[in-house]
């Protein structure tokens, strides 16, 4: 590991360096709005703000955009947004990261772990379903490494029981079900733009709504809970007095961070493409070996492809998935975990009592599961480079 740079200064394997895991590609444009930005002299919650909220609403075709400055935000928001009371249940899976099941315990609620379904790695919504009591009053779905969650089924399940569903799409942004985005099923959907994501202001969220009243009070709580004229009460309209009309946090973006997100927006597309290239250029190079790599991507569906996650099984492979980690980062190669299923962590057992084993199919997938490099940023050698290095340490 003593090659492996900061992540906002990669050396790529092109030139000998350490390919670091989820490096973004960032390019001219974005660098040279920050230092406008920083020119100007404004950089907190701003008109670049407001541009980039703009912009991902009608991206997304959602009534409402709020920007914040994490997934973790947004989801936390949204929660309270959603009107739940303390101590209700929330259904999420156990196949996510923390922030998920943190942000549902930040709230006050009780988070309720459903399976996953083995192939997809989505909300298994048969799980679901078994796990729904008298005090259940939400589902979050997550749309995991950018694969949409059976969305028909799960808002059928949220209708029939009158709960409200909030979407975790920190990995799902161009990710569509049926020709609908991600995001706009439930009633929030929350994004991120941290700096491994598909596109990134370096820490970065969104929640989008078609909801205008939740929207607002997002709003208000992402800064303070003071009303709507504080964001303006420097301009030059003269000094405004705020009141503060609820306990709120310091949850906003800055223009600073909004001034890279609407350049890397405009770009979705042909990072898209070059994601999807180097996708199938690993599934290519990977279907003689004894690895499980992701699923057919479902009809009708637009996968983001987030994440490349191959599964290593000891029993087929020789090797067993943390020796395979080693090997990747001895061959220089930065690799991810996305994730030990959430009742492998010791906070959730004490707290919940949860057991891996109640979660086989996650624990599985958790135990087997390995990201390889996966951005826009790749070059074909780098690319040439991943797929060595896994041949190699299979074949070693
Ligand atoms: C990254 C991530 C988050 C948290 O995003 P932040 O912007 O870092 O707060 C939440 N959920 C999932 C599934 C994630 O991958």
């Amino acid at each position: 590991m003593k090659d492996k740079k900061t992540p906002e200064f990669p050396a790529t394997s092109m030139n000998g360096g350490f390919l670091v895991y989820g490096s973004p590609a960032i390019e001219e444009t974005e660098i040279q709005e920050v230092v406008a930005c920083l020119r100007s002299g404004w950089l907190g919650t701003g008109p670049k703000v407001a541009q980039f909220e703009e912009d991902f609403k009608r991206y997304k075709g959602a009534r409402c955009a709020i920007a914040v400055n994490s997934c973790t935000a947004a989801l936390h928001l949204s929660m309270l947004a959603a009107g739940l009371q303390p101590g209700d249940e929330v259904i999420t899976t156990a196949m996510t990261f923390c922030a998920t099941v943190n942000a549902i315990i930040h709230a006050g609620l009780k988070p309720v772990l459903a399976d996953i379904d083995s192939v997809t790695m989505n909300l298994d919504p048969e799980q679901v379903a078994h796990k729904i009591t008298e005090r259940t009053r939400a589902i979050v779905p997550v749309h995991f490494a950018g694969r949409p969650c059976p969305m028909d089924t799960i808002m059928d399940i949220a209708r029939h029981h009158g709960l409200k569903v909030i979407e975790d799409c920190a990995h799902a942004i161009e990710t569509e079900f049926r020709g609908q985005h991600a995001g706009t099923f439930g009633d929030f959907g929350c994004f991120s733009f941290y700096a491994t994501k598909n596109i990134v202001t370096g820490e970065g969220g969104m929640v989008i709504t078609n909801d205008q009243e939740g929207a607002a009070r997002i709003k208000r709580l992402a800064l303070h809970g003071m009303t709507q004229d504080a964001w303006r009460r420097f301009g030059d309209e003269g000094y405004k007095h705020y009141h503060v009309v609820d306990c709120g946090f310091k949850y906003n973006m800055m223009d600073l961070q909004a001034a890279i997100g609407v350049h890397q927006l405009r770009r979705i597309e042909p990072y898209a493409s070059r994601r999807q290239a180097i996708w199938d250029r690993y599934t290519k190079a990977f279907s003689d070996l004894p690895l499980t790599v992701p699923a057919p991507i479902e009809p009708e569906t637009r996968h983001a492809r987030h994440l490349y996650t191959i599964l290593v099984d000891q029993a087929r492979c020789g090797i067993d998935r943390d020796a395979f980690l080693q090997a990747m980062t001895a061959r220089n190669i930065g690799v991810g975990v996305h994730y030990l299923s959430l009742p492998e962590h010791p906070f959730y057992q004490e707290r919940f009592g949860w057991r891996p084993e109640d979660y086989p199919q996650a624990m599985r997938i958790g135990r087997q599961t390995v990201s390889l490099p996966l951005s826009a940023k790749l070059k074909e050698g780098d690319v040439d480079n991943v797929i060595r290095a896994v041949e190699g340490v299979l074949h070693a």
